[in-house]
């Protein structure tokens, strides 16, 4: 429940507003049960202002990049979910190798704005469903990179709505894991630092990419890409594989057949049968193999 006054900040903000909005519209998995309120928010200060109202009236609000790590649970998610939108998917070069993105600009269009200046280095994020802001959080990675390894810079806004900038090391980025992850602040932009290569190379890699993907990934079916953490030593998609668990399904949530460490939702998955299905996985993988496999999907809403 958000208050009528916090409806009324809301409606009068720079932002598109739905209420009483379906998660399962904004997660690549389509799945998730009702916000009070989705918010797509335009402008910086239209952005403080909500996150303020927030907080002193003590609802609750989550920043939603592009819902393609999540599972939205089916009782939804209690409050405010904020996308960023508007002055927040701008993009531009700086000086000769760098660019800024808004955190709430696919990692596609940073791809394609990189290939058409002829700078190279983020080709292995091309096909990564996600935000640079949800990229940053996650430290996104693919094919031998991360983002962490093109990050000088990022601005966000702190607890008390300060904006504060973090660089190089100060990201603590290790695998799948930023300092993000362990604050609730909003990222806001992004500068990352590429290096001049031609256009074509450039495009060719990304290509040589998004074949990969295709060959491996079960790109045709709703999931959140790689539901569990690369373990050491091992490929979690080939402990489950091992394990028999390939195709093994709950309800229409499903461990792909093309990748088994995907689960794909068939159509009408909840996320109870998609929590159920992944403690199976690790309940049978550690039974067989004594491997915990942890999740990167994450987890979010009411329980
Ligand atoms: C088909 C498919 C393939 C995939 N392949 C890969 C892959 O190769 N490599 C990989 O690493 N991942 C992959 N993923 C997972 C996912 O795309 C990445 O984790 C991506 O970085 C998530 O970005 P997002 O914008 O969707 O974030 P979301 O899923 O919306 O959010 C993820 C987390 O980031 C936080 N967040 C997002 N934006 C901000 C912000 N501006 N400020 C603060 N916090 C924020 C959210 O609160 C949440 O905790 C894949 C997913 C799919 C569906």
């Amino acid at each position: 429940m958000i208050s009528e006054s916090l409806k009324e900040l809301i409606i009068n903000a720079d932002c598109n507003a739905f209420f009483d909005e379906p998660m399962s519209l904004h997660t690549s998995f389509r799945i998730g049960g009702k916000t009070d309120c989705f918010c797509e928010v335009n402008t910086l200060e239209s952005l403080k202002k909500i996150i303020a109202a927030c907080r002193a009236e003590g609802t609750e609000y989550f920043i939603i990049g592009l819902g393609s790590n999540l599972l939205v649970s089916d009782n939804g998610l209690s409050g405010i979910v904020i996308k960023l939108g508007g002055d927040f998917e701008e993009i531009s070069q700086e000086g000769e190798n760098r660019i800024r993105c808004g955190a709430g600009i696919s990692l596609a269009k940073l791809c394609l704005f990189a290939k058409n200046k002829g700078l190279g280095g983020a080709e292995f994020a091309w096909g990564i469903p996600g935000s640079v802001g949800g990229a940053v959080y996650m430290n996104a990675g693919a094919y031998g990179g991360e983002i962490k390894d093109i990050v000088v810079s990022s601005r966000y806004l702190d607890e008390d709505g300060n904006i504060r900038e973090r660089i190089g090391e100060e990201h603590d980025f290790s695998y799948r894991h930023s300092i993000y992850c362990t604050r609730r602040e909003t990222i806001l932009d992004v500068t990352v630092e590429l290096t001049p290569k031609s256009k074509n190379e450039i495009f060719y890699l990304m290509q040589d990419t998004m074949d990969k993907r295709k060959k491996k990934q079960p790109l045709n079916r709703p999931s959140a890409g790689s539901v569990f953490k690369r373990p050491t030593g091992h490929y979690a998609a080939a402990l489950i594989e091992e394990c028999g668990l390939k195709g093994v399904s709950v309800g229409d949530a499903q461990v792909s057949e093309k990748h088994s460490g995907f689960i794909v939702n068939n159509g009408k998955a909840s996320a109870k049968d998609v929590k159920e299905l992944i403690c199976r996985v690790q309940q049978v993988v550690k039974e067989k193999t004594g491997v915990d496999l942890e999740c990167e999907v994450k987890f979010v809403g009411e329980a």
